[in-house]
């Protein structure tokens, strides 16, 4: 059909792209559209027969930018998000053109080698042993499942139970042993694994929210194998590390298995100022990061190590009477994670770090972590602005406190509500300890010292307000 080859619309479809990302540092930092206007707009019947493809895009594009967060721009500091490198775009682009499922080595040998390269050249940079196996996967969730399927198969073979094939029926109980503030993605991967996320058991942890080393080692002589310990490379919160050497003594002492949750903290294991927050992270047995927050490529970008390769093998391998291997040599994508046919993720990560290098990714983690201080200085200078974590990191909580004894949680949540709406920047309430706060998160290569000082000059003049129509409010109510 003609109509599917069409010269110009992959041209026409890079310059919207182009356009989009021109503008990005000055669009609004959330989205504008409502629920209602995306669904009038972008909705209606499936249509009965083709249409001109270019008009298609560009009507994506002009319905559907409205509803656009800008997350890939310099003042979005909600969740832990990132931004995209525009080479790490570059390749993103080149990746959907080429359409490699990169699942068996025959459909794309570029896209195994350029996973084995860009694997060992992130082993080398986290300083992670040399012959990790690795896996691309979707993000640190699924990271986490993958890492933990390998687990809860090294734990149980171990105990003489093949898992894979007899499942968890009549198996040996799986201890799992977390810190409190593991991160919920490590709950779903319990759950799709069969291990419940209600029978974990949760270690203390500090008020930066640290796992207590002394109530794992006991917790872990309280337990009967086969153990899992998960623990937690930089806290959603306060970007805080689990106490990585003594979790690590207490759990090999233990013939346990370590796993690591680092989906943006792992990366300060690059920088040299940083690297004594991940000390001991040589000793896990698994590890799972994004590439698509903090390394700054585009979604669906996640990596999964472990130090047990026929473990990790054995837990996502399949086998197929038309998977025809090779010698054994060249690397096999869908043995190392639990997808068969995907994208061939290594192509983005690759290209990023060949682009910025090792020296790349410390000045990056350096520069997220410097505007995590400058954001922390500029909003805590406000008498109503409590900051509630030590800035190790580049996340920044904080806590207000409204004048004249009004309610602090519709405080809280009229103040974020505002600055959404007011469109400077972005950032997003959470929980702290049970009482709601907010939370700023620096992971983006394009934000700069400018979009700081405007973005918290932006979230003070929210508290002002809210403050001050708070104040009113509750003079009229006494009135
Ligand atoms: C974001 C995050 C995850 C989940 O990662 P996805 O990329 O969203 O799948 C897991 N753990 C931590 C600590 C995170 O910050």
């Amino acid at each position: 059909m003609s109509v599917f080859r069409d010269p110009a619309l992959l041209q026409r479809a890079v310059d919207l792209a182009s356009s989009f990302l021109e503008r990005l540092p000055d669009r609004p930092a959330g989205a504008t559209a409502s629920l209602d206007d995306l669904r009038r707009a972008l909705g209606g019947p499936l249509p009965d027969g083709p249409a001109d493809p270019r008009r298609v895009i560009e009507e994506l594009v002009s319905a559907g930018e409205p509803g656009l967060a800008s997350t890939a721009g310099p003042r979005f500091f909600g969740f832990v998000i990132g931004g995209a490198f525009p080479v790490s775009v570059a390749a993103d682009w080149l990746t959907t053109a080429w359409d490699q499922p990169a699942s068996a080595y025959v459909l794309s040998p570029t896209a195994a080698v350029v996973e084995e390269v860009a694997a060992g050249w992130i082993a080398s940079l986290l300083g992670l042993p040399d012959d990790v196996s690795a896996g691309f996967v979707t993000g640190c969730h699924t990271a986490n499942f993958t890492a933990l399927a390998a687990a809860r198969h090294e734990v149980l073979r171990r105990e003489g139970w093949d898992v894979e094939a007899r499942g968890l029926q009549g198996a040996p109980a799986v201890t799992v042993l977390l810190g409190q503030e593991a991160h919920v993605s490590i709950f779903g991967a319990l759950r799709m694994l069969g291990l419940g996320a209600a029978t974990a058991q949760r270690i203390e942890a500090d008020d930066q929210g640290r796992m207590n080393p002394a109530a794992l080692e006991r917790a872990l002589a309280a337990a009967r194998p086969p153990i899992i310990v998960c623990a937690q490379a930089g806290n959603v919160n306060t970007g805080a590390f689990d106490p990585l050497a003594p979790i690590a003594a207490a759990t090999r002492a233990r013939g346990a298995w370590l796993h690591i949750d680092g989906a943006f903290g792992l990366w300060a294991a690059a920088h040299p100022g940083l690297r004594h927050h991940l000390a001991g992270i040589e000793l896990a047995d698994s590890w799972a990061t994004d590439a698509h927050k903090w390394l700054n490529v585009p979604y669906d970008s996640g990596l999964v190590f472990t130090a047990h390769a026929a473990a990790h093998r054995a837990a996502m391998s399949l086998t197929a009477a038309y998977l025809v291997r090779g010698a054994g040599e060249e690397r096999i994508a869908m043995d190392w994670v639990p997808e068969s046919s995907r994208r061939a993720r290594g192509f983005p990560i690759y290209a990023t770090l060949k682009t910025i290098g090792r020296q790349g990714v410390v000045d990056l983690v350096d520069r997220c972590c410097r505007l995590a201080r400058r954001m922390a200085h500029r909003l805590g200078a406000h008498p109503s602005v409590r900051i509630l974590n030590d800035v190790v990191l580049n996340q920044v909580l904080f806590d207000l406190k409204p004048s004249g004894g009004r309610d602090h949680d519709t405080f809280i949540s009229d103040v974020v509500g505002r600055v959404q709406r007011e469109g400077t920047c972005w950032i997003g309430g959470t929980a702290w300890h049970g009482r709601p706060a907010i939370r700023v998160s620096v992971s983006n290569w394009a934000t700069a010292e400018e979009d700081v000082d405007r973005s918290a000059r932006a979230i003070l003049a929210a508290v002002d307000e809210a403050d001050g129509s708070q104040a009113r409010g509750s003079r009229l109510r006494e009135g």
